[in-house]
């Protein structure tokens, strides 16, 4: 009998009856003889609220609590499913990260799954149970209950589909992946077949369609992945490898960032040293980087400029009060709306040009752009967000995405 993982995210369980319409598609895919493992998110918007509840209390909340109070959405999701499916007649049993046997490691509310003793998953369904597990959450080394990071559910799947070596369906409120999220462009194309690389790197640069780690261990254990909408038999998108049905593309999508700051520390004494000391701070305060740039030197003096994410914005002021007591006479500006704007495919490791495609592109169109950065099969800008619209417009339009 063949095993099959199904995902149901936030907005697939948002409400009593959307979790009895999915007891009910659940139950159509044990009808057709498989064992199903079903993987869900807390309900609707709960995760927010939990945490805004939180930041009622303080700002910056413990994270071992945050990781408690964040994995009882999950909880809730679960019991309610389990029930949902012994209503209409199936067995089925809820379980948590921990019941699951997901372990984890790292850090409170960023955990990664570090294995996964599935014994009682597999006891369960040869005992012909559905099981419900709770996505998003795991157990670390000291017994605590952990979280993956924000749209971890999609996590939690693919590494049990991994563990019990089968597939992977992800449903959502979206009927596949699209060459960019057709919230922000209509006319986008709906895409059959796009290998793991390609998924990886839109999702790591803002398709918020996949969690970026889920495709990466769907990629490390060739875990095929189906994603598709939660309603209907509408055809959805494989994320597979890399093959011949993907070859013709150069470009296979376009992502928009937002949520990025640009910082700029001007007139910088250019010696190794000073510009090493900047990074050095904002490091031991774990800020992460995105792009960086530096001017050439003019009479000694450089200006370095970088993104990072705008959560950090308060940590990154008190970095720079420290660097400006340290660094003489430097003078910096942070720009606050700044959108990273990439496009990918994985065609664009064996032709060139497309740089210089997307700089025209801009240049007819009088957008700006403040850093550049690429990697093998992508390219990405960082533009002002006044300009996200217009840049995604005319970027789907040119390459005709
Ligand atoms: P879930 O709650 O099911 O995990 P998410 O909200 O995390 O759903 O992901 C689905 C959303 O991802 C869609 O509503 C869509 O707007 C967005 N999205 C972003 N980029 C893309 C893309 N390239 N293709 C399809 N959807 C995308
Ligand atoms: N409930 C979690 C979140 O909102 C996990 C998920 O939806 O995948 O981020
Ligand atoms: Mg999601």
């Amino acid at each position: 009998m063949d095993i099959v993982v199904q995902k149901y995210g936030g907005t697939s369980v948002g409400s009593i009856e959307k979790i009895k319409f999915v007891a009910k598609r659940v139950i159509n895919e044990k009808k057709k003889g498989n064992e199903v493992v079903v993987v869900v998110s807390a309900m609707g918007k709960t995760t927010d609220n939990l945490i805004n509840m939180s930041k009622e209390i303080c700002n910056n909340p413990n994270k071992r609590e945050l990781d408690m109070l964040l994995s009882t959405g999950e909880q809730m999701s679960i019991s309610l499913l389990s029930m949902a499916l012994e209503a209409e007649g199936y067995k089925s049993i809820s379980l948590t990260g921990f019941q699951a046997g997901i372990k984890t490691q790292g850090l409170h509310t960023k955990n990664k799954i570090s294995d996964i003793d599935s014994e009682k998953v597999k006891k369960y369904l040869q005992d012909e149970k559905i099981v419900v597990v709770a996505g998003f959450q795991g157990i670390n080394e000291d017994g605590d209950i952990t979280t993956l990071g924000r749209g971890g559910s999609d996590t939690t799947a693919v590494a049990l589909a991994a563990k019990l070596k089968c597939p992977c369906e992800i449903y959502t409120d979206v009927d596949g992946i699209y060459s960019i999220d057709p919230r922000v462009y209509k006319e986008a194309k709906k895409i059959d077949y796009i290998s793991y690389e390609e998924m990886m790197e839109m999702a790591t640069l803002g398709a918020g369609v996949m969690d970026a780690r889920a495709v990466e261990i769907g990629c490390k254990y060739n875990v095929p992945i189906y994603v598709a909408l939660n309603n209907g038999d509408i055809k959805g998108t494989w994320i597979k490898e890399y093959d011949e049905r993907m070859e013709e593309r150069v470009i296979t999508g376009l992502t928009i960032s937002e949520n990025n700051l640009m910082i700029t520390i001007n007139n910088v004494l250019f010696k190794s040293n000073n510009i090493a000391r900047i990074f050095e701070r904002l490091a031991q305060s774990f800020i992460n980087i995105d792009m960086i740039s530096q001017t050439a030197p003019v009479n000694g003096y450089v200006n370095v400029s970088f993104t990072a994410s705008k959560d950090d914005l308060e940590i990154i002021k008190d970095v720079i009060t420290k660097i400006n007591d340290e660094i003489r006479g430097i003078d910096v500006s942070i720009e606050l709306d700044i959108t990273k704007v990439s496009v990918i495919g994985i065609g664009m490791m064996n032709q060139s040009g497309v740089t210089s495609k997307v700089f025209k592109i801009f240049a007819d169109n009088d957008i700006e752009f403040k850093q550049v950065t690429t990697s093998e099969i992508s390219i990405s800008f960082a533009i002002d967000s006044k300009d996200k619209q217009k840049a995604a417009n005319v970027l789907a339009k040119e390459l005709n995405l």
